[in-house]
């Protein structure tokens, strides 16, 4: 810690590899795993606010307050000399609480326990995209293109990784007869899923989506061409997100937000913009843990006659004497084969 760093209480000492001790509170000083910071960096509520980070562009931080004024801020240096990882300090989601230096410029002095968080691992490390996410819109289409239960199987497995609660959003319903769709809702629907068939063409299904959006901070994922931009336009015109026949036409000069952008909706909470999780995929998830991942064929797992049963080839597999006998869904268990094998999208 410098001896510039004029905003550190004085009750706090950086020790080590950057733990925090308190003349107080020495045995509660448990380090929050999400943020690699103590909880019990506390910060004088007299004269700093809280706010919430909508994106983190280098140093500074996007923080909207709760009237909903955005403040670019800096971060506190102590907080940075205490983080595991230097470069994930702030990330956009964090909670935080900021000291205000002018109108529109602050100093975060404290990041809130994430909870939500998504995060890729690259190179052996885990990289946060967003944090305190609520839930995962898990979009397909019911044609153009058409819907691939096995990639929404897929997303399923990554919510429960992440510990999101997952929805599942079928949109352009008006291209198809929607009760060809309800064998397949119907599957989703007794797992205890929610699943919301949308169309943006005739507005079915908007005002259900706009509840399920309202107050909360929801991720999105699914292929391109879905219609998720269409959607959240449709969610809150204010949003004005590009589609596919707009971004067609300035292809060439069109920028590309390689990092996570929460998105204020009109109806209270935010949606989650970012390519890299719109492109969601199974990171670290390995075989092994598919099987606790799929909520229908788990109740089955534990009575296979190997403990360690894959249900891919094994005798006397519980997981395949139910499909054969129609317990649980074939196509469901294809999907697990599909995911257990590591196979690619289909
Ligand atoms: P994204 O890539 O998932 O964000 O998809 P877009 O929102 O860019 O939409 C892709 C295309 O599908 C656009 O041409 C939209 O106009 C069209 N689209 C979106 N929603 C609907 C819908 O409900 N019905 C129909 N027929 N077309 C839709
Ligand atoms: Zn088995």
């Amino acid at each position: 810690m410098g001896q510039n760093d004029n905003d550190a209480p004085q009750d706090e000492r950086i020790s080590g590899k950057g733990e925090l001790t308190r003349k107080r509170t020495v045995t509660g000083a448990a380090v929050d795993e999400s943020t690699g910071l103590p909880y019990l960096l506390d910060v004088d509520r007299t004269v700093c606010f809280p706010g919430k980070v909508l994106s983190v562009h280098g140093l500074t931080s996007v923080v909207q307050t709760s009237d909903g004024h955005l403040r670019n801020c800096a971060t506190r240096r102590l907080l940075k000399t205490l983080s595991t990882d230097l470069r994930q300090v702030i990330v956009a989601g964090d909670e935080v609480w900021f000291r205000p230096a002018n109108e529109n410029e602050g100093i975060i002095e404290r990041v809130e326990p994430r909870h939500g968080v998504l995060s890729r691992s690259s190179r052996g490390r885990q990289h946060i995209i967003v944090s305190n996410v609520d839930q995962l819109l898990i979009v397909g289409s019911a044609a153009e293109p058409g819907l691939k239960p096995n990639l929404i199987d897929r997303f399923l497995v990554s919510s429960h990784h992440s510990a999101l609660r997952p929805l599942i959003v079928i949109n352009k319903v008006d291209l198809i007869e929607p009760a060809d769709l309800q064998p397949l809702v119907g599957v989703y629907s007794q797992m205890g899923y929610e699943v919301v068939m949308t169309s943006v063409k005739t507005g079915a299904g908007i005002g259900r989506l706009q509840r399920a959006l309202a107050n909360k901070s929801s991720a999105i994922c699914g292929q391109s061409g879905v219609g998720k931009s269409s959607l959240l336009n449709a969610v809150d015109p204010s949003l004005q997100l590009r589609t596919a026949t707009v971004s067609e036409e300035n292809e060439k000069g069109r920028h590309t937000t390689t990092t996570a952008r929460l998105l204020p909706i009109a109806t209270g909470g935010y949606v989650v913009d970012t390519p890299g999780i719109r492109q969601f995929q199974l990171w670290d998830i390995i075989a092994e843990e598919v099987a606790g991942y799929f909520r229908d064929l788990r109740p089955y797992a534990s009575l296979c006659r190997f403990p360690n049963c894959t249900h891919t080839h094994e005798a006397n597999c519980a997981v395949k004497d139910a499909v054969a006998d129609g317990r649980l869904d074939a196509r469901r268990y294809e999907s697990y084969c599909d995911l257990y094998a590591g196979d690619p999208a289909a």
